[in-house]
């Protein structure tokens, strides 16, 4: 019997999984919260549901995390995990622990096509683009091996790939993470970092992704036949939003707003 994995799944998918079971909509709910805010790995752990639901449970559905490797310890606390989310595919993640609040950096793809003179993984070979629970499952696995409380995190989406190159399955992860029947996370804590893929900046702008009123005006900085980020920026503070584009469009702009020409990337158009 194929198997369901519920790490990845929205609470709308949950809930059809379990009406094929013939089980009440609120059970749903419960298996959503105990996967995202109670941070459960087993069915066993589901101590709120009957040990026969449990069983029937397993073997319908699964809640599979990435697997996880090896995991670095610096002196400072920050961990960088492995994780191998497929035979011999592995992706990293970062826990960087601090005073108030920690963070989470996270990949979204296995390799990177974008291919980023200066970047380590830019030299490995694009293979796939991570499923929506491979993305999520991070988040869990880290908030579970160092944070178990729901306390103030930040999730960056800065780790191997290009995160608007796997535009659905990021933005569904970020969506589950957002959730506050779930997860809970605040999305001004969650920062997407882009080599600067122009189809995908503008997929944002168009789904009002961005804010009506963002703190730099972004989608004025898109135009240029050429693809590349222009630095039109209104504000003279904007210089701080575009050094967030320049490694893809391939020139660097300095707070003074002047261009300089570094490592050219791919063409991502
Ligand atoms: S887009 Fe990011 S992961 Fe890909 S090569 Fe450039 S810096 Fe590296």
């Amino acid at each position: 019997m194929e198997t369901f994995n519920v790490v990845g799944a929205s609470l709308e998918e949950i809930a059809a999984a379990i009406s094929d079971m013939g089980e009440p909509s609120y059970r749903a709910r419960q298996i959503y919260y105990g996967i995202y805010r109670r941070l459960l790995r087993s069915w066993d752990q589901f101590t709120d549901l009957s040990k026969d639901l449990r069983k029937k449970l397993e073997q319908r559905l699964t809640i599979n995390y990435p697997s996880m490797r090896r995991a670095f310890v610096s002196h400072d606390g920050t961990r960088r995990y492995l994780f191998e989310v497929a035979p011999g595919q592995y992706v990293e993640s970062v826990y960087i622990p601090e005073k108030y609040r920690d963070t989470f950096c996270i990949s979204t793809q296995v390799g990177c096509a974008v291919g980023c003179l200066f970047c380590a993984t830019g030299k490995l070979p694009f293979q796939r683009n991570l499923s929506i629970g491979e993305i999520v499952g991070q988040v869990l696995f880290m908030k579970a091996d160092r944070c178990p409380t729901f306390g103030r995190v930040n999730v960056v989406i800065m780790g191997m790939g290009e995160p608007l190159l796997n535009y659905d399955h990021v933005m569904r992860a970020i969506g589950l993470m957002t959730d506050p029947r779930g997860m809970a996370i605040s999305p001004r804590r969650v920062t997407l970092s882009t080599s600067g893929v122009i189809p995908g900046i503008r997929k944002l702008a168009e789904e009002s992704v961005i804010p009506a009123r963002p703190r730099f005006p972004l989608p004025k900085m898109l135009l240029g036949e050429d693809g590349i980020l222009l630095p039109t920026c209104s504000r003279q503070s904007g210089g701080f939003a575009l050094r967030h584009y320049r490694c893809g469009a391939g020139h660097a702009y300095s707070d003074q707003q002047k261009v300089e020409h570094r490592s050219p990337a791919r063409s991502l158009s």
